[in-house]
């Protein structure tokens, strides 16, 4: 059976392994069919898909879109996308733009929680200066020994509701749906098991996603529990979206779950790879 890996960061994005160090590193844990999913950004996709194919692994060029839907942020995979479409390019370009303010923001409520010197720290864990993450705020603070792991400055610093938290608004579903579209993509909901909303929430963000022209749904993914992945298999059966896999690869160690130990997917649904090759 193939491995069929098709979400991953690199420091494109908030990831810490150049394109092609991510690609080679996937290849050794065994993958054949992969795809780049930086969050926002297409700059890695040229490089990745030179490297993939000297690793003689398939490549899918892709992107990791961050959207606000009813007040929450969703993330939208595009896959097989061109990543030199115009209208593609300059959307995730508006996408990043706030996100050096919202970082400068960011440092300041950490300063008042006690925390001097976190933007300028943060900044030194990002490679792409138009991809500030708060995961860069999260590896400084583990570094500052603020906190020990990467999750725990979330649970504590990051997420909503906390210290650090800052408020952004990104690009509608609406946008990001057609911007992949638009480059002749196909769009995924990005680990639906993790955002905040109640049964009735989802199945409206399903339905207009499916409106939208949407085709699947990540059901095996390194951010879901395990109890997570037949629950999503028979909603992505429900609602008719092909299903999606892939580990959400960071960095080796800081991953949730490495690319050797993800299971694949459920046998009662259809892959979103199902007619690639
Ligand atoms: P941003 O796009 O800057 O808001 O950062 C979002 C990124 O933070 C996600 O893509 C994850 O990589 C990371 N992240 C969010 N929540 C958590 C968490 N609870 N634990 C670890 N990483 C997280
Ligand atoms: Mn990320
Ligand atoms: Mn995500
Ligand atoms: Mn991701």
């Amino acid at each position: 059976m193939l491995n069929v890996d098709l979400h991953c960061h690199s420091n494109v994005s908030d990831g810490v392994l150049p394109p092609a160090a991510v690609a080679e590193y996937a290849r050794k844990a065994g993958v054949d069919v992969w795809a780049l999913t930086d969050h926002d950004e297409v700059s890695g996709v040229a490089t990745a898909r030179a490297a993939a194919q000297l690793q003689g692994m398939r490549f899918v060029a892709g992107v990791e879109i961050s959207i606000t839907w009813a007040n929450e942020t969703v993330h939208i995979v595009g896959l097989q996308l061109d990543e030199n479409n115009p209208a593609l390019v300059k959307g995730l370009e508006d996408t990043r733009s706030g996100r050096d303010n919202r970082g400068r923001e960011i440092g300041r409520q950490l300063e008042l929680a006690g925390i001097p010197g976190a933007y300028e720290g943060a900044l030194n864990y990002v490679d792409n200066p138009s991809l500030m993450s708060r995961t860069h705020f999260a590896r400084f603070l583990v570094e500052q020994g603020v906190c020990s792991s990467v999750p725990e400055v979330f649970r504590k610093y990051l997420a909503p509701g906390k210290p650090g938290y800052v408020e952004h608004r990104w690009a509608s579903l609406q946008d990001a749906v057609g911007w992949i579209i638009g480059a002749g993509g196909i769009a995924v909901i990005a680990h639906p098991g993790r955002y905040k909303f109640t049964p009735m929430q989802e199945g409206v963000l399903f339905d207009e996603f499916k409106q939208l022209g949407g085709t699947a749904i990540e059901v095996v993914t390194g951010s879901h529990t395990p109890d997570q992945y037949p629950k999503y298999a028979n909603l992505a059966n429900s609602y008719g979206f092909l299903a999606s896999r892939g580990t959400d690869f960071h960095a080796p160690g800081e991953a949730r779950v490495d690319f050797r130990f993800l299971p694949p997917l459920p046998g009662n649904v259809t892959p979103v790879w199902h007619d690639w090759f």
